[in-house]
């Protein structure tokens, strides 16, 4: 089976991370992750976090690094996560979310993240700290 990949975007600025707060589905409403979603047919991972950003969030921004590693979902799709910067448009919750937060390295633990963006966010909030 193959499986399909969801890329999440890691958008950083001033030094802070952005956090989306899901509306749904029920299961995961409520808890934050990194934006982002499934590839569709023919898109690389960078164009499809470009999509995905300019759709959820209504920003044109930029994949810079991906974040090493790869994490499981449900079954059959797996998780991979870029840095990101903002290149225009301020991020509204257009899709998919309710809320939006930008946090500091010592406000990333503030909120619930979904357990599967874990690892990908304390990274983040690692480069966060020595840029
Ligand atoms: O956003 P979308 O519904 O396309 O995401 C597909 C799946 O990937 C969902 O099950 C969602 O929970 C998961 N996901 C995730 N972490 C993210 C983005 C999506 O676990 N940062």
């Amino acid at each position: 089976m193959t499986e399909t990949l969801v890329v999440g975007g890691a958008l950083c600025r001033d030094g802070r991370l952005l956090a989306a707060r899901r509306s749904a589905p029920p299961e995961l409403a409520g808890r934050w992750e990194l934006p982002g979603g499934k590839l569709e047919p023919g898109e690389t991972p960078e164009q499809a976090l470009v999509r995905e950003l300019r759709e959820e969030l209504g920003v044109e921004a930029e994949p810079v690094e991906r974040i090493p590693g790869e994490w499981p979902l449900k079954p059959g799709y797996v998780l991979q996560v870029w840095t990101a910067r903002l290149l225009s448009g301020e991020p509204r919750p257009l899709e998919d979310h309710d809320e939006l937060r930008w946090l500091g390295p010592d406000e990333s633990e503030s909120v619930d993240w979904l357990d599967q963006d874990r690892p990908a966010v304390a990274e983040a909030v690692r480069r966060l700290r020595v840029s």
